[in-house]
């Protein structure tokens, strides 16, 4: 058995799986990030601690919501848990005395989504979560693409529109800027002329039964989705894109309208060749993601 948890700044998830993919067992607790490391890690050990309890685990996978080193196991500040530059594969396999592996959550969300989502048979599968930011990742052949400074898969920062609306990053006109839930709410408010903020899920409801201005707003947030995929896809050529993360709970209606404006903007040579789906592991993605990557390392 393997034990893949999902470290996220609200909670924490986890999930027992066979070496097939089969979940066995599955916990889910508060991270609790603002009382601070030292109880976010007791809530870490606590989960681990149950899971060998009841079942026999050979090795840990840990997704983390931080920029990280995958080989060393170093977070580099994470911008909503409490670690600074922190070794966390270190200290659970020190504390758990069981192998740990670890991956950024984003890369391990499309990771799982090759493995038993809808990316599964992917040659190079292209993964975005859309949600107050924007991950992603890319899988080619199975393995992650971390690139050559970690960093690969940031798709969220690549640049949209020059000079457009400022990123969390500290860039202008990113991906992540233009696509994002606060997006989707501010083009809402602009275009009723409102001071009132509406969440993206109130806003798909109106869209639902037909306010022209909510329809518009996603249509305009489907064009930029459009614009920043195409632009990764006439890049990196994948088979596969794969759409999830909290703004993807407003499913068909977003597809079909980014659908649209994506494959006219593709090179000829993938113009129609390119998959286009919802993710469909939503909230467990990530654990089945980094215990798949944990499998393999055992195997080697
Ligand atoms: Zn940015």
């Amino acid at each position: 058995m393997i034990l893949g948890i999902d470290l996220g700044g609200t909670r924490i998830k986890a999930g027992v799986l066979t070496e097939e993919g089969k979940l066995r067992d599955s916990f889910i607790v508060p991270t609790q990030a603002d009382e601070g490391a030292e109880k976010v890690l007791k809530n870490l050990s606590e989960i681990i601690e149950r899971a060998k309890e009841k079942q026999s685990i050979k090795a840990i996978g840990l997704a983390v919501a931080s920029p990280l080193d995958p080989e060393t196991g170093v977070l580099y500040n994470p911008p909503n848990l409490p670690f600074g530059t922190f070794n966390i594969k270190e200290y659970l396999e020190a504390s758990c005395k069981l192998p740990v592996v670890i991956e950024n959550d984003a890369n391990a969300f499309v990771l799982g989504e090759w493995w038993k989502g809808a990316g599964r048979g992917s040659k190079v599968l292209l993964g975005i979560t859309l949600g107050t930011g924007i991950g992603g990742g890319l899988i080619v052949d199975g393995d992650i693409w971390h690139g050559a400074h970690g960093i690969g898969g940031e798709f969220g920062h690549i640049t949209i529109q020059k000079d457009g609306p400022l990123c969390n990053c500290g860039r202008r006109g990113c991906f992540e800027a233009m696509a994002s839930s606060k997006f989707l709410a501010e083009t809402y408010q602009r275009l009723c002329m409102t001071q009132e903020t509406l969440t993206p899920k109130e806003i798909y409801e109106k869209a639902i039964k037909g306010d022209t201005r909510a329809i518009e707003a996603f249509n305009i947030l489907a064009r930029n989705i459009a614009v920043g995929l195409s632009s990764l896809c006439n890049a990196l050529d994948p088979d596969t894109v794969l759409i999830g993360g909290g703004l993807a709970n407003a499913g068909m209606l977003l597809l079909e309208q980014v659908r649209m404006h994506f494959d006219p903007l593709l090179l000829p040579g993938i113009r129609g060749k390119v998959k286009l789906t919802l993710a469909q592991l939503k909230d467990t993605a990530a654990v089945f993601g980094v215990a798949y990557k944990a499998i393999k390392a055992m195997g080697r």
